[in-house]
């Protein structure tokens, strides 16, 4: 077992050891230490992997330093000098908070930066200073449109986080494919077969195997809409802030494993705002009907699973596999195991 402050220490120290300036390091060192501890694997140490390809293949900046820009007074833009987006997203979250505090709504734009891990963790901590938020990045091209029989966008993940009455938040968070891509590659490991309908090959034809999905293309969720969904993001993510589309992104790629070039747009909503001047406790409205969805048997809220697992890590620790851990020790230039 290792408490979610060794985990953070044990990808921090990896980080730093393949060249990567302590004030890229630490965010993200801290974004896996948190995933892990949250449960969502497919986002937490694992990703090391590719963060230290992309840092040795030297397509990432490893000094990066973000600069924050109020464009206008409810619109923050972060340049992350070709650095890792963890760096960018916290050196933006200040302005962004006041902003929509402010104005009731504002949007921060993450742009140049490399964007790899789970958005609910973006969320938080604006959710926390009691604003909703979206949240919208491209990820790795790799999915075809509903119909079609070759990628043409990425895994495209949208997050919304709700601040809650003395509770922690209504959060969700997926790809708008069928499943992260990350899972695909955690099952390929693992040598399980993917359920039907996850998957295409190279030539189009529909596949178990997380191999030739991997080589072929995802699938969107739910058909033509998460497909429509799935192409949204790559114009709100692309270029309504002026970065690549995944497809435009995946030519940038040099196949180090890592993240792709890519923006990421947050959206943050004052309700306090929005309700100013009305005689509506907006706070005990959500509540109700999040009693009410409970009262139906069999029904969990999105963020339950996850809420759960990160008080269970805290109280008794993570369990990470020791062929990860040994595999991952290898990353590091000191390692002489
Ligand atoms: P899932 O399909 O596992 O869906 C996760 C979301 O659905 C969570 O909010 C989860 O809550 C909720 N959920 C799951 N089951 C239920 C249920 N039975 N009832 C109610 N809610 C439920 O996630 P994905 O595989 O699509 O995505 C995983 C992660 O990958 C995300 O964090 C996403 O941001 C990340 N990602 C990042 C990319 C990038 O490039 N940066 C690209 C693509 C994905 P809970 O957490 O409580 O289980």
């Amino acid at each position: 077992m290792m408490t979610i402050a060794e985990v953070e220490d044990f990808a921090f120290r990896i980080l730093r050891d393949n060249g990567l300036a302590d004030h890229q390091a630490g965010p993200i060192a801290r974004a896996m230490a948190v995933t892990e501890a949250a449960g969502s694997h497919s986002h937490g140490l694992y990703r090391l992997i590719g963060y230290v390809g992309s840092i040795r293949s030297g397509r990432v900046n490893v000094l990066a330093r973000p600069r924050c820009e109020r464009i206008a007074s409810s619109f923050i833009r972060v340049d992350g000098d070709n650095g890792f987006a963890p760096a960018a997203h916290s050196i933006g979250l200040t302005a962004l908070i006041e902003a929509a505090e402010t104005n009731g709504i504002a949007a921060l734009a993450l742009t140049n930066c490399y964007h790899f891990s789970a958005l609910w963790h973006d969320l938080d901590p604006i959710v926390a200073a009691g604003l909703a938020c979206w949240a919208f990045t491209i990820g790795q091209c790799i999915v075809a449109p509903h119909g079609g029989t070759h990628r043409l966008m990425g895994t495209n993940p949208i997050a919304f986080g709700w601040p809650r009455k003395g509770q922690r938040p209504f959060v969700f968070d997926f790809a708008t494919s069928v499943v992260a891509r990350g899972e695909i590659e955690l099952m390929s490991r693992a040598g399980k077969m993917l359920p039907q309908g996850w998957g295409i090959d190279a030539s189009g034809e529909p596949t178990r195997d997380p191999q030739a999905a991997l080589a072929g293309a995802l699938l969107p969720f739910g058909g033509y809409k998460g497909s429509a969904l799935a192409m949204m993001v790559e114009l709100l993510a692309g270029p309504l802030i002026g970065e690549p589309t995944s497809r435009q992104a995946a030519a940038l790629d040099n196949g180090d494993g890592g993240p792709p070039l890519g923006g990421e747009l947050l959206i943050a909503m004052s309700p306090a705002l929005f309700n100013s001047g009305l005689a509506n406790d907006w706070q005990q409205q959500a509540e109700n009907f999040f009693a009410d969805a409970r009262t139906q048997p069999g029904i969990r809220l999105p963020s339950d699973r996850r809420h759960a697992a990160r008080q269970r890590s805290e109280e008794e620790g993570i369990s990470v596999p020791n062929a990860l851990l040994d595999e991952l020790r290898k990353l590091s230039p000191r390692d002489d195991s």
